[in-house]
């Protein structure tokens, strides 16, 4: 299970609008418990992949520095995210092949709106908790959200 909090999913959704029709990437910092992983953070990266529309590769140095900045903040990496502008929300071939982190790895389906999660690579779909830590209009406690280092 992945905990998301709605004002994360929101910004995971503008992440992926605004860098369309290129696919966006990013990572998720937080906790993780027994009951699952716990998003408490989205920091957006730049994908600096040759043919950024049908593939992903976060920059190294942007990646290492939310992954720093996760550390001070006492946050572990909890999940990465990338977009597929065209659909489909299944992990590509090349998804599982570069997966190299033992998180769920979200897959936003610009096409038909739909966010689901994997553990890659076997591909295990993993289930999405939308509470709590909801957005305002749960009274629920936003994510936190952090702007994306700049390359
Ligand atoms: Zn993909």
């Amino acid at each position: 299970m992945l905990h998301l909090p709605r004002a994360l999913e929101a910004a995971l959704w503008d992440h992926a609008r605004r860098d369309a029709p290129r696919e966006c990437v990013g990572a998720l910092g937080g906790h993780v418990r027994k009951d699952g992983f716990h998003a408490l953070a989205l920091y957006p990266l730049p994908n600096v992949a040759p043919r950024a529309e049908q593939e992903y590769l976060a920059a190294p140095d942007a990646f290492v520095r939310a992954l720093k900045a996760m550390r001070e903040g006492g946050l572990d990496l909890v999940g990465l995210y990338h977009s597929h502008p065209r659909g489909p929300a299944w992990p590509s071939d090349t998804d599982r092949r570069l997966a190299a982190y033992p998180v769920p790895h979200l897959i936003a389906d610009l096409r038909g709106g739909v966010l689901r999660a994997f553990s890659l690579p076997g591909g295990q779909e993993v289930p999405l908790g939308r509470a709590p830590g909801g957005g305002p209009d749960r009274g629920g406690t936003p994510g936190r959200l952090v702007p994306g280092p700049r390359i």
